[in-house]
């Protein structure tokens, strides 16, 4: 396959970046003059109530579950982000696919994309299903698909893009443009992969944006938050109503951590951006791997599509490794720098298998379909120097490569490597 010179800069041909991100970022709902203190930072409110002046006569606060002073700054910054007028918080990012999934009676379907995060899979399959819920699966990476699934009961179509863990972009206007062919279904984005910097689902059409928080937005791998982005004020009403009246709302404690977490989201992403890009590249080109899946090769199926819809992409690299399960593992407990462990988009590098880790709750059949095999490793490349991520990738290659000799197996594979860096 055809790839295009190296020397191509990261951001080059992506949409590009949104205008103001990092001014909002820092100061959209961040203004000292709302505290009597003129605190700069936003407080951290542990206080569960507050006074009225007289009966039901409150001024803005009245419970910590229906509103609080640190999770109102969090929410109107996230909301700026997602060039959207609101935005809600939640517990976990499954706290808010429950509130999202609430917006649904008993009868109602749910069209989720195939290839979703394993606990979304197991909410709906297991759970939503239980309770009355129609739930289908269909790969909305292929629009007719998408179209032929949608009957008079669809009121909610979720998809995640990229998907989990194989990293397939779904065309988020395409989808849009089908879903709003019929009155009142729901088109809802989980964002978490690619974070407001890289993608607005909003802007493409969707009726919701939905992140776990945990991931790219905190950044730090100390927060497990979910959020909820909308426009429209009716969608805004219920879930305000819904955040509350289920009550999986975030501490002030986690909505402050949060928030500062979102003051280096550009900062992060750009070089998550990277540091991907230069460790795919790597993987890419090396006789160990079998196939690297990253959204930023212009070997990726989807690359024109990411390209149009995105401002640039994350650090999650998926890849499969020559060999079998075994292979895998070497290469999973060989690593030094990046942490075998669930979960990404922190600034530490992370590396996984999908199939025994996150995403054992997804039925086996399933997991087949969706080539979740044995050798299918999933990386989220971190902020370390690249020369040192790509170092721990080449001497766990080399020791999966030589099973029984591990480390002190001579390279007669891996040429000298030589670093691109591309400036801005
Ligand atoms: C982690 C994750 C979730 C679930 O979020 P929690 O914060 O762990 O509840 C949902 N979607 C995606 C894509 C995720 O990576």
């Amino acid at each position: 396959m055809e790839t295009s010179p190296d020397r191509q800069c990261h951001s080059e041909g992506y949409m590009a970046a949104y205008q103001h991100f990092a001014t909002q970022a820092i100061h959209t709902g961040q203004e000292p003059e709302q505290w009597s203190s003129m605190a700069v930072v936003p407080p951290i409110s542990l206080s569960t109530t507050f006074k009225q002046n007289a009966p039901g006569e409150y001024t803005g606060y009245e419970y910590s579950r229906s509103g609080n002073p640190t999770r109102n700054c969090l929410e109107k910054a996230v909301a700026a982000l997602d060039g959207a007028k609101y935005c809600l918080a939640y517990a976990s990012g499954l706290a808010a696919t429950l509130n999202v999934a609430h917006l649904l009676k008993s009868g109602d379907q749910i069209i989720c994309t195939s290839d979703v995060y394993g606990g979304t899979n197991r909410y709906f399959n297991k759970i939503a299903s239980e309770m009355g819920l129609k739930i289908a699966f269909a790969d909305c990476s292929d629009l007719k698909c998408l179209e032929a699934a949608i009957t008079s009961d669809t009121k909610l179509v979720w998809i995640e893009t990229p998907t989990n863990p194989t990293l397939t972009v779904i065309d988020i206007q395409g989808c849009a443009d089908i879903v709003h062919k019929h009155k009142d279904v729901i088109l809802a984005v989980d964002n978490t992969f690619m974070s407001a910097y890289f993608q607005r689902p909003l802007s493409l059409g969707a009726d919701i944006c939905m992140y776990s928080a945990t991931k790219y937005m905190n950044g730090h791998t100390d927060v497990v938050m979910g959020l909820v982005s909308v426009n429209c004020d009716k969608l805004y009403e219920r879930l305000k109503f819904l955040q509350n009246a289920l009550g999986a709302i975030p501490s002030p404690f986690d909505c402050y951590l949060l928030n500062r977490g979102l003051k280096t989201l550009h900062l992060r992403m750009k070089q998550h951006f990277k540091n991907a890009l230069e460790a795919a590249r790597f993987l890419e080109k090396d006789p160990r791997v079998e196939k690297v899946i990253f959204p930023g090769l212009p070997t990726h199926p989807q690359y024109e599509l990411t390209r149009r819809q995105c401002t640039g992409v994350p650090g999650m690299i998926t890849f499969y490794i020559k060999g079998d399960l075994e292979h895998a593992k070497i290469f999973l407990k060989t690593l030094k720098l990046f942490v075998l462990a669930e979960s990404l988009g922190g600034y530490e590098s992370l590396a996984e298998h999908p199939a025994i880790m996150t995403h054992a709750s997804v039925p086996e059949d399933m997991r087949a379909t969706l080539n979740i095999s044995d050798t299918l490793i999933r990386l989220s490349i971190g902020l370390e120097d690249i020369e040192d991520i790509i170092d721990d990738l080449d001497q766990a290659l080399r020791a999966a490569q030589y099973p029984r000799a591990g480390h002190l197996s001579p390279r007669p594979i891996t040429k000298k490597r030589k670093l691109r860096h591309c400036k801005g």
